[in-house]
């Protein structure tokens, strides 16, 4: 006569309650969402220039450079998310102070550092890109850290500081591939300001002005769609490049 299996009620139950639990887990986006491993990859910060009541410049068309700064940084945003967790300091318009976007930076864990802008005067320059690195003697004059800063907030604005090196190399490697890939006609500079938005940030930092970001520019072969496109994606060899990330 064959052995009656022994019945394990409690078995039963821990079978399909465990059946039951994965199918909410895995049919609930939700929690599945909550139960995901931690994103491990380098944080990338895009800081779109302006916002809200701050519109920045006014291009020819009427277009502002709030929303053009905006609209680079979601398809530089949407580029570098193949390979970084990216974090933007605004996602819709708004203004942002300069050191609360520093400080979105620093909480997020920023490995690199990008503020969008689209140039200054009244008619930027559609022939350059200049990449701005902060200037630590504007710190000794007062500009960046002002009397009535309080020591916290003077040593907070002081942040950048460690980071200038690496910031200069941020450049480099930046208008290095610019170079590389955009044409000749196109001015690619470094320069030292007192930059605001950089100075409370502690990972390497630029400020990019971007020239025909407002008005657009045309070259010969070369419409503005296609330039924005070499643009974003030289920007993504170099900050692959400048993480050493394949
Ligand atoms: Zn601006």
């Amino acid at each position: 006569m064959p052995r009656n299996c022994p019945r394990r009620p409690g078995r039963i139950i821990l079978a399909v309650t465990t059946t039951f639990f994965c199918m909410v887990v895995f049919f609930n986006p939700a929690i599945a969402t909550q139960l995901q491993w931690p994103d491990k990859r380098p944080v990338v910060v895009i800081d779109p220039g302006h916002g809200g009541a701050d519109s920045g410049l006014s291009g020819l068309m009427g277009k502002l450079e709030k929303k053009a700064a905006l609209d680079f940084s979601k398809t530089l945003a949407e580029v570098f998310k193949s390979k970084f967790k990216v974090v933007l300091t605004r996602d819709d318009d708004y203004n942002v102070d300069s050191d609360q976007r520093a400080g979105i930076a620093n909480r997020k864990g920023g490995r690199v550092f990008f503020s969008i802008h689209a140039g200054t005067g009244k008619y930027p320059n559609r022939d350059s890109i200049t990449i701005f690195v902060i200037k630590p003697d504007s710190f000794r004059q007062g500009g960046l850290c002002r009397r009535a800063d309080s020591p916290a907030l003077a040593l907070w604005h002081r942040n950048q500081l460690k980071y200038l090196t690496a910031s200069l190399r941020l450049a480099e490697t930046l208008a290095s591939e610019f170079e590389r890939s955009l044409p000749e006609s196109i001015k690619i500079s470094i320069r030292q300001a007192p930059v605001l938005v950089l100075r409370g940030v502690k990972a390497p930092a630029v400020l990019v002005e971007i020239g025909f970001l407002l008005n657009g520019r045309k070259d010969k072969d070369l419409d503005n769609a296609a330039l924005e496109h070499k643009l974003v994606q030289a920007w993504f060899e170099a900050v692959k490049i400048f993480l050493k990330h394949p």
